[in-house]
């Protein structure tokens, strides 16, 4: 019998504030590439649009996504090659993950 490969069981939460970040030094992108979509503001759409994002998606009641299935477009290996201009989102969400 073959096994199934090990998973990555993700929790996380988002705090009100931006994390300080040093959590990510030591991550390997499991959120980055664990999760389905990113929910931005429309200025965050905006913004990502022009940094030449590929996968936005806007939904006809308002919301706006970036979406990260299998991977952001903007890991640049396991860091986000927009740190600087990353989502809200991103800045507040703190991952946690067990092996499954
Ligand atoms: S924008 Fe950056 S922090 Fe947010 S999911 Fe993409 S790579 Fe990760």
């Amino acid at each position: 019998m073959i096994p199934f490969p090990k998973r990555k069981k993700l929790h996380g939460k988002l705090s009100d504030v931006p994390q300080d970040g040093s959590r990510c030094s030591n991550c390997d992108a499991s959120c980055c590439k664990g999760f389905p979509t990113v929910r931005l503001s429309t200025e965050e759409y905006e913004l990502l649009g022009s940094l030449g994002a590929k996968r936005l998606e806007y939904t006809l009641n308002g919301s706006f996504f970036l979406f990260i299935e299998n991977g952001c477009e903007f890991l640049e290996g396991n860091r986000c090659g927009i740190y600087d201009h990353r989502p809200d989102i991103c800045r507040r969400f703190s991952c946690d993950y067990e092996e499954a």
